[in-house]
Parts: structure tokens; sequence; C-alpha cells
């Protein structure tokens, strides 16, 4: 297992802090983290994603869907005190975990990277970290069609689980595609 972030050096700051930003925040999915997380546990998503009421938490960044009539946001089941996949303060899926944790603590804003404050450490960047970000603001805003897509055609009045087809269905569809356009490319 590895610390939450991939900080270089011993011991790495994320060790120091106790990883309190997985124990502090939801943690928002995208459909391709939910397609790889249970492929490579190889369980079912629902084991690992929870919806949780609108109306109890403040999601900034991702859209909300409506799951069995309500208002929700969904991420990584929490348990105790934290993410499901937190033991003993490290990451137990640091290889695949979502786009979000490995951007964390740095967001762009207006183009440029930034460092959120919640994280007083001195994380680094990943290499390519712009990159990744932009990837992950891309993911968001086909996370933002998909939810309209959903409400729309659902009426708010699916469960979970059809939600989580819903998303898989919506990862393979993009991998599908981004087959197709790297096969066009010469
Ligand atoms: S990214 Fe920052 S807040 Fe999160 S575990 Fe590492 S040091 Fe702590
Ligand atoms: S998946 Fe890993 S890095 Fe992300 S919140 Fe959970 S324990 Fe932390």
């Amino acid at each position: 297992m590895a610390s939450p972030k991939p900080c270089a050096g011993s011991p790495s700051p994320c060790d120091e802090c106790g990883a309190r930003c997985c124990k502090r925040f939801l943690v928002a999915v995208v459909p391709t983290d939910v397609e790889r997380i249970a492929a490579r546990l190889r369980v079912p998503s629902s084991s690992f994603i929870e919806a949780y009421p609108a109306e109890k938490c403040n999601c900034v960044h991702a859209p909300s869907f409506w799951v069995d009539g309500k208002e929700n946001y969904i991420g990584l089941r929490r348990e105790g005190s934290g993410c499901v996949f937190l033991s003993d303060g490290r990451c137990r899926i640091h290889s695949f975990k979502p786009i979000v944790c490995r951007t964390f603590p740095f967001c762009l804003n207006g183009g440029s990277v930034e460092r959120s404050t919640f994280c007083g450490k001195e994380v680094r960047a990943e290499e390519g970290e712009k990159g990744l970000l932009e990837r992950y603001e891309h993911e968001l805003k086909l996370l933002r069609r998909d939810a309209v897509e959903w409400n729309w055609r659902t009426g708010g009045e699916k469960g979970l689980g059809e939600l989580l087809g819903f998303m898989q269905g919506k990862a393979r569809e993009r991998r599908r595609i981004s087959g197709i356009i790297s096969k066009l490319k010469f």
C-alpha cells in the first residue's frame, strides 16, 4: 500500500499528515474510475460506490444525479472515518485510484495549476500534472452531460444499480470511441 499521493521521498508528506483529505472529502467519481476500479478489484461497483444525498453534502465540482427520486452525489463509499480504501493511513488502490485522488491537492484555475489550501504539506505535483488536470476537467464535463442525460431519461426514479450500469456503459463507449480515433490518426 502507498501514501494517498505518489510523493517522492520518505517519509512522504501524506504519511505525516495522516491522510486528512481521504478522511474529509467525498471522493466524486467519473465513469472511467468506476469501470477501472471494478475491473481491477473484480468486484461489482456497488461494493465501493455510494449515493450521498445532496442535502447532506457539499460537492462543489461534480454534478448531481437523481436516484430513487432524490438528488445525490455519487462517490466512493465511506466507512468509519474515511474512504473505504483507506487503511492505516494508506491507499489500498493507489495504482488505479480515482483521477481526482491523483490530482489532489492541485486544480486548474484559468488554465494555471493551483494548490488547495486544505493541504498544508509540500506535496509535489505528479509529472504531467497539468495534462492530468486537463483530462479531469474533460471527464467532469462529460460527467455533467451524463447527469443531464440520466436525470432526463429516468425522471430521477431509477436506482443506484441502474445508474452504475449507465456509468460503466459510458466508460465503455468512450473507450471504444477513443480506440477508433487513435486508429484514424496518422
Ligand atoms: S494530499 Fe495533502 S491532505 Fe492529502 S494526505 Fe497528502 S498531505 Fe494530507
Ligand atoms: S481512493 Fe485512496 S487516495 Fe482516494 S480517497 Fe480513497 S484512500 Fe484516499
